[in-house]
C-alpha cells in the first residue's frame, strides 16, 4: 500500500509517510458558525471525510485522529449579533447544530475532535506570549502583531513575493504596524464587543492564531496533514505556519492539502448572481447522498462545477446501485475488506472519479452474479467499497421508497401505496381489470414506478 498525496508545500504528489503510523493526525479548518454552510463550504468537509475514511482503512480506525475546528468568535459573528440583537452564543449554537445536521446528511463522519475556538483562549494567549518571548511578535496600541520580517521563510507555502503578499492580504495599513505584512494575533475589544482578559488588556484573538493554538493543544507542534479550501492558502495557512513554527521552534505540518473552488453552472457562486446554494436548501430537493456522490465525481483539486442536470445524473447512478442491492436483499453480504480497485484509485491522491468508476464496475458484477455465493461476495464488496466512499450504506428500500423526492406534503405515503397495491391485487383476483388498471394509473400519476415480478409487485419512487 502506497498512498500518494499532492502536497501544496512542494507542489507535487508525494508518498505519504506518517510521523507515527499508530497516531496519524489530520487538521482541517472548519466553519465560522454564524450562517448556513453553502456548497463551497461543504466541499472540504466531504473531501477530507473521504481522506479520513481512507486513512482509517489503511492505518486502522483507532490510529487516525481527525480534527475539524469550529470558529465561534470572529468579527463577522460579532457584527451579526450587533445587527440582529441576538446574543453571540445563541447564533453560534444554532448554526453549529445546523452545520452538524447538514454534514451528517452528506454522510460526513464526525471528526475525532471538534474543538471550539472559545474553549482555547488560554492556549492562544500562551502561544502569543511565546511568540513575544522569541521576538516574533510585538505589542502596539493594545494589539499584538506577528512580525513577518522576523521569519526568513515566510511565504514558502503560497510562494508569493512581498508585494503580492501585502496586496493579497488586503491588510490595513495601520499606523501601529511595523511592517505592512504584519498580521494580528490579538486585538482589543471595546465594551460592546466580546473579550477576554489578557496581559495586553481585554481583547480577542485574531483568526489565524485559533487554528495554530487548537492544533497544538490536540496534536502537539508537529503533525501529518493539514487541509482546507485553496482560498485559505494565503494568508490563513501561511500565517498558521509562521505562528506555529516560530512559537514552538518546530516543523508544523508535513502535508498541506487544498481543495479547488466551486462554481455554479460555470459561473462564480454569489448571492448577487442569484446562484448561491446553501446545503440546507439543497437538502430540501436532494438526498444528501446524491450531493456527496456528485461532489466525488470531480477530483478534489479541480474546480467543482455545480450543475443541476448533472446532479440528477448522480441520483440516477445511485438508483442503479440501490436497485442492484434490492435484488439481493435476501442474501447476506459476505463481510470483507474494501476492494483494491477502489482503494488503489483513492491512494492516487484521492482520485475519487476513478474510485467511482471502479465502484460502478462492482455494481455491474453484482448484477451479473448468479449463484448465492457469488451474490454474497459481490454484495459484500459493494458494501465495503461504499463504506470507504461514504455511499450505498442505506437499506435499498429506504432509498427507493421514500421519502418522496419533491412536493413532500402532496405526495402519497408509503402506507397509501401499499394499500393501493393490495386493492389492485384483489381487483386482479376478482378479474376486475378496469379497477386494477385504475389503481396502477393512480400510482403512476403519483410518480410511483411498479415492477411486477415472481415475488409480487415492487415499487419505488421515480
Ligand atoms: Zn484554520
Amino acid at each position: 500500500m502506497t498512498l500518494r498525496l499532492y502536497n501544496s508545500l512542494g507542489r507535487e504528489k508525494q508518498t505519504f509517510t506518517p510521523i507515527d503510523p499508530l497516531d496519524v493526525r489530520m487538521y482541517v479548518c472548519g466553519p465560522t458558525v454564524y450562517d448556513y454552510a453553502h456548497i463551497g463550504n461543504a466541499r472540504p468537509a466531504v473531501v477530507f471525510d473521504l481522506l479520513f475514511r481512507l486513512l482509517r482503512e489503511e492505518y486502522g480506525q483507532d490510529h487516525v485522529r481527525y480534527l475539524r475546528n469550529l470558529t465561534d468568535i470572529d468579527d463577522k459573528i460579532i457584527q451579526k449579533s450587533q445587527t440582529s440583537g441576538t446574543p453571540i452564543s445563541d447564533i453560534t449554537t444554532h448554526f453549529t447544530a445546523i452545520y452538524q445536521q447538514d454534514m451528517a446528511a452528506l454522510n460526513v463522519l464526525e471528526p475525532t475532535v471538534q474543538p471550539k475556538a472559545t474553549d482555547h483562549i488560554p492556549d492562544m494567549i500562551s502561544m502569543i506570549e511565546s511568540l513575544l518571548a522569541r521576538d516574533h511578535a510585538y505589542v502596539a496600541e493594545g494589539h499584538v502583531l506577528f512580525s513577518v520580517p522576523s521569519m526568513e521563510t515566510y511565504g514558502a507555502l503560497s510562494r508569493r513575493d512581498r508585494e503580492d503578499m501585502i496586496a493579497g492580504a488586503r491588510v490595513e495599513i495601520a499606523p501601529y504596524k511595523q511592517d505592512p505584512a504584519d498580521f494580528i494575533l490579538w486585538k482589543p475589544s471595546d465594551a460592546t464587543q466580546p473579550g477576554w482578559e489578557s496581559p495586553w488588556g481585554r481583547g480577542r484573538p485574531g483568526w489565524h492564531i485559533e487554528c495554530s493554538a487548537m492544533s497544538y493543544k490536540h496534536f502537539g507542534p508537529h503533525f501529518d496533514i493539514h487541509g482546507g479550501g485553496a482560498d485559505l492558502t494565503f494568508p490563513h495557512h501561511e500565517n498558521e505556519i509562521a505562528q506555529s513554527c516560530c512559537a514552538h521552534n518546530s516543523p508544523y505540518v508535513n502535508y498541506w492539502m487544498h481543495n479547488g473552488y466551486l462554481i455554479v453552472e460555470g459561473e462564480k457562486m454569489s448571492k448577487s448572481l442569484g446562484n448561491f446554494f446553501t446545503v440546507h436548501d439543497l437538502l430540501a430537493d436532494w438526498p444528501g447522498e446524491v450531493l456527496r456522490f456528485y461532489m466525488l465525481g470531480t477530483h478534489y483539486r479541480q474546480p467543482l462545477n455545480w450543475q443541476a442536470a448533472e446532479v440528477q445524473k448522480s441520483r440516477d447512478a445511485l438508483e442503479r446501485v440501490y436497485l442492484a442491492l434490492r435484488d439481493v436483499a435476501d442474501i447476506n453480504a459476505q463481510p470483507q475488506k474494501a476492494p483494491e480497485s477502489v482503494l488503489e484509485a483513492l491512494r492516487d491522491d484521492l482520485n475519487s472519479p476513478a474510485a467511482l468508476a471502479a465502484f460502478h464496475e462492482l455494481v455491474t458484477q453484482l448484477n451479473k452474479a448468479q449463484s448465492p455465493e457469488e451474490k454474497a461476495q459481490a454484495k459484500g464488496q459493494l458494501r465495503a467499497a461504499g463504506a470507504v466512499l461514504g455511499i450505498a450504506q442505506q437499506d435499498p428500500l429506504v432509498w427507493l421508497q421514500g421519502p418522496p423526492k419533491e412536493n413532500q406534503e402532496a405526495a402519497i405515503t408509503a402506507a397509501e401505496i401499499e394499500k393501493c397495491l393490495q386493492d389492485r391485487q384483489t381487483a386482479r383476483k376478482e378479474k376486475n381489470f378496469a379497477e386494477a388498471d385504475r389503481l396502477r394509473d393512480l400510482l403512476i400519476s403519483q410518480g410511483i414506478l411498479l415492477e411486477d415480478g415472481p415475488n409480487g409487485t415492487q415499487w419505488r419512487r421515480g
